[in-house]
């Protein structure tokens, strides 16, 4: 398989719209669909003809765009089958352990759910790639809407146990808000601290700070971290599940 291209582009206030393209079978994907417009210009401007979209979750910053987009390209989409009520279009509901073969794509359907109860993100193991909507962010996590911070941390795990140079494409532009919760959290923490003031170089010259890369957030995420001592100090959980820790820093970022 020769590596798609991928080309990834901000919409609405802080989403991030990702477009997937495979040359040798004429495949274009859409990771979810928040603006129809925005949509339409990226593919466009690279002569790229959508042929599936791939919905993260049912909120309307992933969904809105998908009437408009179906209606002008008849493109299949495809997403999560515990939220096909609720995603206007859907042709086929998913879940883990599922596999897509799109053109000369393979993606794996990982269940992520707790920012929605049917969340799920998409692997692309051959190209190193993942797409995780708002189940992970540069630094941070989703807020947990509809699930529990246990259900929530799972998830989380899921994607941490990906290859560790997996590129990891989010929903939205989070990370200088989430470094300087972590650096609250974490102020011994000097990769995150490094990172943070690379972020806000990064967002004052208006270039993405995504994707990230699972080692990275290794190493920056304090989501991920709740096994590391200082953390569990710094919340007054010396002891207990990890995801009790993850669910003391969810509620703190929720007030931050
Ligand atoms: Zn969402
Ligand atoms: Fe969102």
């Amino acid at each position: 398989m020769a590596q798609p291209e991928i080309h990834q582009f901000p919409c609405l206030k802080d989403n991030y719209g990702v477009l997937v393209h495979d040359a040798e079978e004429g495949v274009t994907l859409s990771i979810d669909a928040p603006d129809a417009g925005a949509v339409k210009r990226a593919l466009d401007e690279r002569g790229w003809t959508l042929t599936h979209i791939l919905v993260t979750h049912h909120h309307a910053d992933h969904t809105a765009g998908i009437p408009a987009l179906k209606s002008e390209t008849q493109c299949t989409v495809i997403g999560p089958s515990a939220e096909s009520v609720r995603i206007p279009g859907l042709d086929a509901g998913v879940a883990e352990p599922c596999s897509l073969h799109l053109g000369s794509l393979e993606a794996k359907v990982l269940d992520t759910p707790g920012h929605t109860m049917g969340h799920i993100a998409y692997w692309i193991p051959a190209a190193g790639v993942a797409f995780v909507g708002d189940t992970l962010f540069a630094m941070g996590c989703g807020r947990v809407l509809e699930g529990t911070a246990e259900m929530m941390w799972a998830s989380l795990q899921k994607i941490a146990a990906l290859p560790p140079e997996t590129h990891l494409y989010c929903g939205h532009e989070y990370t200088v808000s989430n470094g300087k919760f972590g650096a609250t959290i974490e102020p011994g923490n000097a990769r995150l601290a490094e990172r943070l003031a690379e972020a806000e170089a990064a967002r004052r010259d208006g270039r993405p700070t995504l994707p990230t890369r699972v080692d990275l957030e290794h190493e920056t995420n304090v989501f991920l971290r709740a096994a590391t001592p200082a953390i569990r100090a710094h919340v007054n959980l010396p002891d207990g599940p990890d995801w009790k820790v993850f669910a003391a820093l969810r509620e703190r970022k929720n007030r931050f």
